[in-house]
């Protein structure tokens, strides 16, 4: 069975685009138009220019020499901490940005539930001038603070979701809502590989530059890739070019929570079943009956009930091996990190060094971990949980 994805928008069994026949219009002209338009050399020009002078790529790659020494193995770092806004999400918005004015959009929508995506979705649209409405949970606008005054900062307008749990599931529903409502002035971007064909596509292509760079950075291939997987925007972009090649073993991390053996936990491989999330067959952790449960995480970027669809079919697949950290062995790595190098990562982030804990490392070893993002915005999960 092939890797990728086929005609249909379908990785195997996974993929597509359940949508309510209502935003039909709208997903149809987006999988039209897409490929066209982000293949473009006028559309790769100025994508490639912003990369470089206002994301600030290439991000480096950097040896870890005091960490390699503590593992006794290789150890790389993919810095896309070092990005604008502290994180991979912005090669995502800002590409979808561009795709936006090509077709013609004026206003655009989002959803967030940290707030992360939300504050590149607001950086973009303040880039070109564009209208940006964030919807957000009711209780996660209490719980982010910073990252709404952020978006309000960078022009956006923060709307809340008052239904169900009032989480990023609802704000997911209202911007759906929003879209139906204004199907030709208005562009959805999306935040991570989720979300119906071509999103999962369309994302995967735009941080596929993470991998691109890694390619040319490092002389010769590693024998490992590792990055945290929510949705899997960071990790997709990390092993995207080098899916085809064997030698390289790429490993996903997704958060335990409290432990897979727990209520409490957001590790959809090991524990979801196959269902329709946010418009696409995926993996998604639910009851028998098919309701999705609450995930936990004590990192916000982490705490989702599904993932992508081309990790569930990478996972089937067994191209790419998925395993899972809890909060504590997070928070462990985080200091490490820190202390070791200088570097205070995201909390998401964490959960992929915390996997060295658990390998059985050789000197001849390679690693490349993908930074996915800086721990400025988590320093009050720090406070709270560690002795700082
Ligand atoms: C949002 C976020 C993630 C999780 O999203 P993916 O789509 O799985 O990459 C990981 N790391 C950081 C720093 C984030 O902000």
């Amino acid at each position: 069975m092939s890797l990728k994805i086929d005609e249909q928008g379908f990785y195997g069994e996974f993929g597509g685009a359940y949508i309510p026949e209502m935003l039909y219009p709208n997903v149809e002209e987006l999988k039209e138009s897409y490929l066209k338009i982000i293949h473009s050399d006028e559309f790769q020009k100025e994508f490639q220019a912003l990369l470089k002078d206002y994301v600030g790529r290439p991000t480096p790659l950097y040896l870890a020499e005091r960490l390699s020494e503590h593992y006794s193995a290789e150890i790389w770092l993919k810095r896309e901490d070092l990005c604008h806004t502290g994180a991979h999400k912005v090669n995502n918005t800002i590409g979808q940005i561009l795709l936006a004015e090509r077709l013609g959009k004026k206003r655009i929508i989002a959803e967030t539930g940290a707030g992360q995506h939300g504050v590149a979705t607001a950086t973009a649209c303040a880039l070109k001038g564009l209208e940006c409405i964030v919807y957000m949970g009711e209780k996660d606008i209490a719980r982010q603070a910073p990252n709404v005054s952020r978006m309000r900062m960078l022009g956006a307008e923060v709307r809340p979701a008052m239904s169900g749990s009032r989480t990023l599931k609802d704000a997911t529903n209202e911007a759906i809502r929003d879209w139906i409502n204004n199907p030709t002035d208005t562009h959805y971007i999306i935040g991570s590989v989720v979300g119906p064909h071509p999103y999962p596509d369309l994302v995967a292509r735009l941080q596929a530059v993470i991998s691109e760079e890694i390619k040319a950075q490092l002389d010769g291939n590693p024998t490992h890739i590792m990055a945290c997987v929510g949705g899997g925007s960071n990790a997709i972009g990390a092993f995207y070019h080098f899916l085809d090649d064997e030698d390289v073993e790429l490993i996903g991390l997704e958060a335990a929570g409290h432990g897979i053996n727990t209520d409490k936990s957001a590790a959809t491989m090991a524990l979801g079943t196959p269902g329709v999330l946010h418009a696409s067959m995926t993996l998604v952790m639910q009851t028998l009956d098919g309701q999705v449960t609450e995930p936990h995480s004590v990192s916000a970027g982490l705490d989702y009930p599904g993932v992508g669809p081309w990790h569930a079919h990478l996972h089937k697949e067994g191209r790419v091996r998925y395993e899972s950290v809890t909060d504590q062995e997070a928070l462990d790595a985080v200091l490490l990190l820190s202390r070791k190098e200088g570097i205070i990562p995201a909390l998401e982030t964490a959960h992929a060094f915390a996997h060295l804990e658990k390998m059985d490392l050789k000197p001849t070893d390679r690693i490349v971990i993908n930074l996915s993002g800086r721990g400025d915005k988590d320093l009050s999960t720090y406070i709270e949980f560690l002795d700082v």
